[in-house]
């Protein structure tokens, strides 16, 4: 936990919200975030965020930020306050007809591949301009998209991992200016992790997700 404060302060400052990514990681070790006041943690496993969310305080925020399968989209439903990784726009079918079940809307981000590795997931802003125009989307009831979000590729080369961080920015751009121009909740741009974080702000972020430098190297 060395640099929480450190990294909360900063963060404060630029208005972003700090994503605590604790997956891997023991609940103790939240716990531990969570008595110095950090609610909002991030997980990728579905299995590992339903056992931490029924184990841990009842007011944690959490949010998926891994790929997500569609058969399990039912376990997190009920709960998750965010899902990051929006990849397919299948996933969001599923996602709308869980929260009907349970008469909830889920927030959701928009995942977009803007990094030069294809091993990352996501969309292509075409696609997502012409899924946002359908009226399959303008059914959806039960989901609501709070804005995108994106991995930049992992390099020591800054300018690049930039440029990523600027396509991303300008992809959320785009896209509120043809479908949420009057649409108070269309506003998270989800990037920056902890070797990158700082340069995603600069860049527009409003939400980092944090792992490795909160919570020490995973194994
Ligand atoms: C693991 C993970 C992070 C955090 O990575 P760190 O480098 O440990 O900060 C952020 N986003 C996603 C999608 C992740 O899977």
């Amino acid at each position: 936990m060395k640099n929480y404060n450190k990294i909360h302060q900063e963060l404060l400052a630029s208005n972003t919200t700090l994503v605590a990514v604790s997956k891997t990681k023991p609940e103790s070790a939240i716990l531990e975030m969570y008595d110095v006041g950090q609610r909002v943690f991030g997980e990728n496993r579905v299995q590992e965020l339903t056992e931490k969310h029924e184990n841990l305080p009842k007011d944690i925020d959490w949010h998926m930020i891994g790929h997500l399968q569609t058969n399990k989209v039912k376990y997190i439903a009920p709960f998750v306050k965010l899902i990051h990784s929006v990849d397919r726009f299948k996933l969001l079918k599923e996602i709308n007809k869980q929260g009907d079940k349970l008469g909830r809307i889920i927030p959701c981000l928009l995942q977009f591949h803007i990094a030069e590795e294809d091993t990352k997931f996501g969309l292509s802003l075409d696609q997502a301009l012409e899924f946002l125009g359908s009226e399959t989307y303008n059914n959806m009831q039960h989901i609501r998209i709070h804005g995108v979000m994106g991995m930049a590729t992992f390099s020591n080369d800054t300018e690049q991992v930039r440029n990523e961080f600027k396509r991303l920015y300008s992809i959320f751009q785009t896209l509120k200016n043809a479908y949420f121009e009057n649409c108070s909740t269309f506003v998270e741009v989800s990037m920056g992790m902890s070797g990158d974080y700082k340069i995603a702000i600069e860049e527009g972020s409003t939400m980092v997700r944090i792992g490795s430098l909160l919570f020490g190297a995973r194994r």
